[in-house]
C-alpha cells in the first residue's frame, strides 16, 4: 500500500513536471482564439521570451519598460495583447497609439497589426512623412483602433486637426533610443501632452543611456522592467569576420564576395551593405551596378515610393545588394538574410550591433562582413571592447581588379541595359571567370522580374 502510494506520487510529480518543463506555447499566455488562430498561420509555434514576459503584462494593464531590440519578437509582444485589450473595433478616433523612429518600422508594426488581427474587426492605420497626406487622412476619417506613426507626420496631422488623440487608452513608444538619436525628443514630449493622461505607456528601447532613463521615469507609472538579451549578447549568433582592406579596394573586394563569398560559401544573392553616408550609398549602389551587381540604396533622401520599392526589390530577389545608411539599420525585418556588410564600420559601436542584428533574426543565423580600412582600426576595436568578444580577420583574397568600361561600350551599365545576357567572361583553363557569377545572378534577377 505504502509502495503503491510512493508509485502514485512519483508518478504525481512527474506529470506535474511535465507540465511545468512543457515548452510555454501561445495558449498559455491568455490570449484569445482569434488572436492564436493568426498566429498559428504565421508558423509561430512557441512565444519568444519577450513575448512570454511582455503578452501577460499588457494584458494585465501594466506599464512595460522593455529592453528589447527588432529581431527578437518584441512586435507581437506588444501588438497581440494590445489587439486583446481592445477587442472590437469601436469609435473612429484610434485607442492606441504607437510611435516609431522610421518610416519603414511603422509600416512593418503596421503590417504585423493587421496579420495578428486578421480575425478581429479591429483597424489599423499607418502614418508618415514622405508621402501624400491625403489617403491617411481619409484612413482616419473612417475610423481606426490602432495608429502607428512617425512624430513629424502625426503632429502635422494633429496641427490640421486631422487627428484626435483623446481617446487612446495605450501608448508604445517604439525603438525609443533610435528616437531620441534621430532629435524626436521634443516631438515626443508634445505628443505625450496631447494624450490623455490616465494610460498604460509601454517604452522599447535597445540600449539604456541615461535620456532614455529620464524620459522612462517621466511617463512610466511603476513598470515591470523586462530584458531579453542585452546589447552585447544579441550578436552571439552572428559569425562576425573582418577583412582588412585599404580605401581605395573596398568597392572591388566588395565584388569579389559578391562572386565568390567570404570563406567558400559561394555566391552571394542578397546581402544588405551598410555605408556611413548617403553620397557614399549612392555611389556604390553605381560601382555595383557598374560590376553587374543588381543594387539599390535606401536612405533618408530617398523618397517613400523609391525605398519601398528598394526593400520589396530586395525581398524578392530581384536585387542582390540593398546599400543602407543608418536609417535602415533597425526596422528592417527581412526573412532569413544571410549576410549583412559594412563596407564601413559606425562610428558608434551599438550601431553596428544593430546593423548586424538585421541578419539572424527569430533564431537563424546570419553572417557579417566587415571591410576595415586602416584609419577604422580603433571604430574596431571599440565595437569589440562594446561586445566584449573580438571579430577575427580573415586573410584578404587577391582581388581581381577590373575597372568598369565607359557606360557606352558595357552592356550591363544599367539595369534597363541588362535585358540581353552579360558577356561571359573566360577564366584560367577556359572555365568561367568571376564574371559569370554576375551574368547568372543578373539573369536570376531579369527572370524575377
Ligand atoms: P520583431 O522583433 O518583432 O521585429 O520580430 C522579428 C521576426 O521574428 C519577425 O520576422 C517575426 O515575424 C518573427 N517572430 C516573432 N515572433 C515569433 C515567434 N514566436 N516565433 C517565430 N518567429 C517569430
Amino acid at each position: 500500500m505504502q509502495r503503491m502510494r510512493a508509485g502514485q506520487n512519483s508518478r504525481h510529480c512527474v506529470a506535474e513536471l511535465r507540465v511545468y518543463f512543457r515548452p510555454m506555447k501561445f495558449s498559455d499566455l491568455g490570449l484569445s482564439s482569434e488572436l492564436l488562430r493568426a498566429v498559428a498561420e504565421k508558423g509561430y509555434d512557441t512565444p519568444t521570451p519577450i513575448q512570454r514576459q511582455a503578452i501577460p503584462a499588457v494584458l494585465g494593464g501594466r506599464d512595460v519598460l522593455a529592453g528589447a531590440q527588432t529581431g527578437t519578437g518584441k512586435t507581437a509582444g506588444f501588438v497581440l495583447p494590445l489587439l486583446q485589450r481592445l477587442v472590437a473595433a469601436d469609435g473612429r478616433a484610434p485607442r492606441v497609439l504607437v510611435l516609431t523612429p522610421t518610416r519603414e518600422l511603422a509600416a512593418q508594426v503596421a503590417e504585423s497589426a493587421r496579420v495578428y488581427g486578421r480575425y478581429t474587426n479591429l483597424r489599423t492605420t499607418v502614418i508618415f512623412g514622405g508621402v501624400s497626406e491625403k489617403p491617411q487622412i481619409g484612413a482616419l476619417r473612417s475610423g481606426c483602433d490602432i495608429l502607428i506613426a512617425t512624430p513629424g507626420r502625426l503632429l502635422d496631422l494633429v496641427d490640421q486637426r486631422a487627428l484626435d488623440l483623446s481617446r487612446i487608452k495605450h501608448f508604445v513608444l517604439d525603438e525609443a533610443d533610435r528616437m531620441l538619436d534621430m532629435g524626436f525628443i521634443h516631438d515626443i514630449k508634445r505628443i505625450i501632452r496631447l494624450l490623455p493622461v490616465s494610460r498604460p505607456n509601454l517604452m522599447f528601447s535597445a540600449t539604456y543611456s541615461d535620456d532614455i532613463r529620464n524620459l522612462a521615469a517621466r511617463f512610466l507609472r511603476d513598470p515591470i522592467s523586462i530584458e531579453v538579451a542585452s546589447r552585447n549578447t544579441t550578436a552571439e549568433r552572428i559569425e562576425q569576420v573582418a577583412f582588412a582592406v585599404p580605401k581605395e579596394m573596398k568597392r572591388h573586394l566588395l565584388v569579389h564576395l559578391f562572386d565568390h563569398g567570404a570563406s567558400g560559401e559561394g555566391t552571394w544573392h542578397q546581402v544588405l551593405v551598410f555605408t556611413r553616408t548617403k553620397h557614399g550609398a549612392n555611389r556604390l549602389v553605381q560601382q555595383l551596378e557598374n560590376a553587374g551587381i543588381r543594387a539599390a540604396a535606401i536612405h533618408g533622401n530617398k523618397s517613400q515610393g523609391a525605398r519601398v520599392r528598394a526593400l520589396a526589390d530586395f525581398k524578392e530577389g530581384n536585387i542582390a545588394a540593398l546599400v543602407a545608411t543608418e536609417v535602415a539599420s533597425r526596422g528592417l525585418d527581412i526573412k532569413e538574410l544571410p549576410q549583412v556588410v559594412n563596407y564601413e564600420l559606425p562610428n558608434v559601436p551599438e550601431d553596428y550591433v544593430h546593423r548586424i542584428g538585421r541578419t539572424a533574426r527569430a533564431g537563424s543565423t546570419g553572417r557579417a562582413v566587415s571591410l576595415v580600412s586602416p584609419d577604422e582600426t580603433g571604430l574596431l576595436r571599440d565595437i569589440e571592447r562594446t561586445m566584449r568578444r573580438s571579430v577575427p580577420f580573415l586573410p584578404t583574397p587577391k582581388i581581381d581588379v577590373r575597372e568598369p568600361k565607359p557606360p557606352a561600350t558595357r552592356p550591363n551599365a544599367s539595369p534597363e541595359k541588362r535585358v540581353a545576357p552579360a558577356p561571359r567572361s573566360k577564366g584560367p583553363g577556359g572555365r568561367p571567370g568571376p564574371r559569370s557569377n554576375r551574368s547568372r545572378r543578373v539573369r536570376r534577377s531579369r527572370n524575377a522580374h
